[in-house]
């Protein structure tokens, strides 16, 4: 009965309000415990209260909590974009910090454009997207962006942005399989081309999320797609600015999805998991070839004015540290490397339930997509809300995860413990189910609301 109350209690819009975090467990203020299956928000590494970062932090207090790095620099941010230039793929040398991962796209493409203006090429001004593309939510992000849900309100502030559709293989009307010759990735890539061919001299860049469309809906993009976007920025001398803030840092079993196909960005913003899931910093990381544009004498104003108040602060920094040092003292990628192997496995059952439609994962980064119909892949519309009810369910059984829309997201901590991964995907199994066995269709759909 308790379980049905409080389930209840949350479909009248109750939040729980957490307390405590403890390992892969949120703690609410009654003393409920729920696994945090989105690593809060995508971000969480450890679990909460890991002693490394404890301690980084406890220490970096006992220097300076923060000062400004506008006309300054301190030892942790130096020391800290050393260590993420030795990460990041070759090519990749200069580290501009910021707070939050949409701040981090916002200075790439600032620095793209600025870029190409520096040099003299006044044309330059667009940026190439993709459609199903998330960025961040400020309004340069949002402009790159193409969730119509989040993103259409705000179309008049917005400037323009040429868009490709991406490619979404299980809604593909020819679907061969997950690679670079099924049609829609053919299709997305023809796109793509015809654009830089007629736009090249007025095109910076593209920007695309490497191998997974996250909070667009979790779209696996095919094998080699991204190598073939690669090959096309080359081929038309356009900057690749890739948004690694939801792969980073071994998300996806390597430490940058983008070393899954060998490709080597322009620019990569980077966040969310840096810090462990600690605080907010964020980077841009760039080509030498790239800063170099910025150099020049005061008065031909090559600088790029750009600066965020808490830039470089020392306590992110000292985090992320502590962070990337833990990667390899607790040797984090082979850890996600084998249990992702669990998860897959794990996954595979979802195959069983009758409304789930399609399992987009790499790594430890999950979407499932609940489907009225199997068979003719009919979508829930989203007035429904279908995935929220699931999550209420799974809340219910001790599990805090978020969809979006009609897609389950599992996103755990990165250094779980197989039975803990388990219980994931157990009561999300459960969840689902059950849903379905008592769910009656009464649609609330409203032809007009704004298309996913
Ligand atoms: C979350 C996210 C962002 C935005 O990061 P914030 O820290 O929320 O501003 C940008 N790009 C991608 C791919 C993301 O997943």
């Amino acid at each position: 009965m308790a379980s049905i109350y409080s389930y209840k209690r949350m479909a009248e819009g109750e939040y729980y309000n957490y307390k405590k975090g403890r390992g892969p467990y949120l703690i609410d203020v009654e003393g409920k415990k729920y696994i945090d299956g989105v690593s809060s928000l995508w971000c969480n590494v450890w679990g909460h209260q890991f002693k490394p970062l404890d301690h980084a932090l406890q220490k970096q207090l006992k220097n300076i909590a923060h000062s400004t790095m506008l006309g300054l620099t301190n030892t942790k941010a130096i020391e800290l974009a050393e260590e993420l230039i030795k990460i990041a793929p070759n090519g990749l040398n200069k580290v501009f910090f910021s707070n939050s991962g949409s701040e981090a796209v916002e200075v790439s493409l600032k620095i793209s454009y600025q870029y190409w203006q520096n040099l003299g090429y006044k044309k330059k001004s667009k940026f190439i997207s993709f459609v199903n593309a998330y960025h961040g939510d400020t309004l340069g992000a949002v402009s790159v962006g193409g969730i119509d849900l989040f993103h259409s309100l705000y179309k008049n502030l917005l400037f323009d942005t040429f868009k490709v559709p991406a490619p979404y293989c299980y809604r593909c009307p020819n679907r061969q399989n997950n690679s670079a010759d099924s049609l829609c990735c053919l299709e997305s890539i023809n796109i793509l081309d015809n654009i830089l061919r007629k736009n090249k001299d007025n095109i910076c860049g593209i920007i695309l999320e490497p191998k997974m469309f996250a909070a667009g809906g979790f779209i696996l993009q095919p094998v080699s797609f991204l190598k073939k976007v690669e090959k096309l920025a080359k081929e038309y001398d356009v900057h690749l600015i890739l948004d690694e803030v939801a792969t980073g840092f071994g998300r996806t079993t390597k430490m940058f999805a983008c070393e899954h196909e060998n490709v080597k960005p322009d620019i990569m913003a980077v966040g969310k998991s840096l810090t462990g899931g600690y605080l907010p910093v964020s980077a841009t990381i760039l080509t030498n070839q790239i800063y170099k544009a910025f150099i020049g004498n005061y008065n031909e104003f090559k600088t790029f004015f750009h600066g965020h108040t808490y830039t470089g602060n020392p306590l992110g920094c000292s985090v992320a540290l502590a962070n990337l040092k833990c990667m390899k003292k607790y040797k984090l990628l082979e850890h996600v490397k084998k249990i992702s192997k669990v998860f897959e496995k794990e996954l595979a059952k979802f195959h069983q339930l009758p409304n789930v439609g399609d399992i987009r994962f790499i790594g430890l980064m999950c979407g499932i997509e609940l489907v009225k119909d199997k068979k003719t892949k009919e979508e829930f519309c989203y007035e429904d809300r279908i995935g929220y009810k699931v999550t209420l369910l799974a809340r219910n059984y001790g599990l805090f995860i978020r969809p979006l829309g009609n897609i389950i997201v599992l996103m755990p901590p990165l250094f779980i413990k197989e039975n803990v991964l388990k219980k994931i995907t157990d009561i999300t199994y459960k969840s689902i189910k059950e849903f379905f066995e008592t769910y009656q269709n009464q649609s609330l759909c409203n032809p007009k609301a704004p298309k996913r």
